[in-house]
């Protein structure tokens, strides 16, 4: 169902200017519209965010692709998702041939997005936890991608990402962000790219916002 709306879709992802060729084949093969609410399933592939309940949203395509372009993955790399959401940003990492650790704090939406994985056969490592403090038991990861935005990066994500691997963190205020691509040079010592313009929900936590 939806090739054709899948085509179309990485269409407008290359007119945007998305390029790496993993990426664009992720996109064209993962069925989005299973990741939204059924009602709205017919619109998953807009290139726009959508709503999945308790006020969250799935990305849009268009800033998922940017982001994972961003980390510049070779097949078999270890990644850690803060913010699982509706899973559709880590089945394409996995579509990719990633293994991949993913960490959502709000119970519901860990466990139905579990439910998912299980359904379709996706091989990915889940938590439901407070993600700002990462996942030490499998770090180092070669890439960190955080999918909710923060006033600053936290620490634990720093010192979990190995040496060369990259890390897209969108950091600013609640109303916009700035999205960060980190490469770890050294221990302590990161070279950041930025890309302004991002808006993505809240990251709540430890090192995030306060929930209100
Ligand atoms: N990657 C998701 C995007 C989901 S929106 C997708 O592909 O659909 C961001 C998610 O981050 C929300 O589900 C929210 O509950 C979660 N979140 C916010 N702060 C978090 C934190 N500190 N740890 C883990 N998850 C968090």
């Amino acid at each position: 169902m939806f090739e054709k709306e899948r085509e179309a879709l990485v269409e407008t992802l290359i007119q945007k200017g998305i390029k790496d060729r993993e990426v664009l084949k992720a996109v064209l093969s993962v069925e989005r519209h299973l990741f939204v609410p059924g009602a709205i399933a017919s619109h998953a592939y807009k290139d726009t965010a959508m709503p999945i309940g308790y006020g969250q949203t799935i990305s849009q395509p268009y800033t998922v692709a940017f982001m994972t372009q961003a980390l510049n993955l070779k097949p078999g790399s270890k990644i850690l998702e803060i913010g699982t959401g509706s899973g559709y940003q880590a089945a394409i990492l996995v579509k990719m041939g990633m293994k991949v650790y993913t960490i959502e704090r709000n119970d519901k939406i860990y466990a139905t997005t579990l439910k998912l994985f299980e359904n379709m056969g996706l091989r990915v490592a889940a938590r439901c936890s407070e993600g700002t403090i990462g996942w030490d038991e499998f770090a180092p990861y070669d890439g960190i991608i955080v999918t909710a935005g923060g006033p600053t990066i936290p620490n634990n994500l720093k010192k979990q990402l190995a040496i060369n691997g990259r890390m897209v963190i969108p950091v600013g205020d609640k109303s916009g962000q700035t999205l960060y691509i980190l490469t770890k040079i050294a221990e302590n010592d990161f070279q950041i790219e930025e890309e302004p313009n991002f808006a993505f929900v809240p990251l709540i936590g430890r090192e995030g916002w306060k929930e209100t």
